[in-house]
């Protein structure tokens, strides 16, 4: 059974260089100013045209199209209305592509991880956490686990357990494999791709990656690396073909309906883990307005009896903001339970440590 829930969001991967959702689309702007982005620069163009077409036409609208959560959940409602701006069919397609293509690349360019002795490491913050989630795997004795709900699209803490000798399990299918740690992406990741003929999500895991790529060579002196799972997603194949070339990513918005069957399997993990959790740990998950969707899994995951013991936030804001949305979200059954804690994520990790008492162990 499911013990320890961490819920991990931007804030958790802005220690790795990743930018927040707030300023993401500033990141992408300046990588576009460089000459980085090679093929991907039309993908950026587009987008930002995107935004300043519908700037004209929506000026009286309130839609913050300047925060890429808005962005993403404007197009995708495009879709449904067939509309957006002057846009319409397949070009709002286009839209959605180019969008998806810009958060891919801006992750990819932005997460460096460091490079010492021709090996590539984890980030630091990720290093000690995907630590601490291996110290407590091995001290669980009961056969009470762990589970990671993210909704980062990147693949710094996927990095981190591969590099700590931990495969956990993404739950894209249905398992009953109880003892393999659980890493819920509800968002999607950059390392998975779709079948184009049955649409199954298919995940490039780690192992493979590097068995196919051998970085070693090229390392040197090299003291950061970029990771691009994603420019390689044609290496996995299913239903006798290579998969679509296009990661495997959803929109944080209330409308998730297109991509049941995607992601169900996720999701619904996610809701059972948090409905067996005595601890649930939240880092760097500001609980925007626009992800009804969290709130609702939140909410009928956690209903009933609650065996709850700890609901901790940790997030560096200190205007009250975050913690109001937080007291507002979880019921006065657990609300003595409730501990917002003004840290950055690498505070955090030893902070929880602490709390449940794990032991360092050196590997
Ligand atoms: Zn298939």
């Amino acid at each position: 059974m499911v013990e320890n829930v961490f819920i991990l969001g931007a804030g958790a991967s802005f220690e790795s260089g990743a930018p927040l959702m707030n300023n993401f689309l500033d990141i992408s702007e300046e990588l576009l100013m460089t000459n980085v982005l090679n093929e991907k620069r039309e993908a950026f163009q587009e987008v930002f045209s995107i935004i300043s077409d519908l700037q004209i036409i929506h000026s009286k609208s309130y839609l913050k199209l300047d925060n890429i959560e808005t962005l993403f959940g404007a197009i995708e409602m495009a879709r449904i209305i067939n509309r957006l701006g002057t846009r319409t069919g397949n070009e709002i397609e286009v839209a959605r592509e180019s969008l998806i293509k810009l958060i891919v690349k801006t992750l990819e360019k932005t997460i460096k991880l460091p490079a010492s002795d021709k090996h590539i490491r984890p980030t630091k913050s990720y290093l000690e956490f995907a630590n601490l989630i291996n110290d407590l795997q091995a001290s669980n004795s009961n056969n009470s686990t762990s589970s990671i709900i993210s909704f980062n699209y990147d693949v710094a803490l996927d990095f981190a357990l591969h590099y700590t000798s931990q495969s956990p399990d993404y739950c894209l299918s249905h398992s009953n494999d109880r003892s393999r740690l659980h890493y819920l992406k509800l968002h999607g990741s950059i390392n998975w791709g779709r079948c184009k003929h049955c649409k199954e999500v298919l995940p490039y895991n780690f192992n493979d990656y590097f068995r196919k790529y051998n970085w070693s060579r090229l390392l040197g002196e090299v003291k950061n690396v970029l990771l691009t799972p994603s420019e390689h997603l044609h290496d996995l194949s299913h239903c006798n073909e290579s998969v679509e070339n296009i990661p495997v990513i959803v929109p944080p918005t209330w409308n998730k309906t297109d991509y049941q069957g995607t992601l169900t399997n996720v999701w619904t993990q996610a809701a059972e883990d948090l409905s067996t959790a005595r601890n649930i740990f939240v880092i760097g998950y500001s609980l925007p307005e626009s992800d009804a969707f969290f709130r609702y899994l939140f909410a009928l995951g956690t209903a009933g009896k609650s065996r709850i013991k700890r609901f901790m936030v940790f997030d560096p804001n200190n205007t009250g903001e975050i913690k109001g949305r937080y007291e507002t979200l979880i019921g006065r059954g657990i609300y003595d339970r409730f501990e917002y804690r003004e840290m950055k994520f690498s505070e955090a990790t030893p902070f929880i440590r602490n709390i449940l008492n794990v032991k360092e162990n050196k590997y």
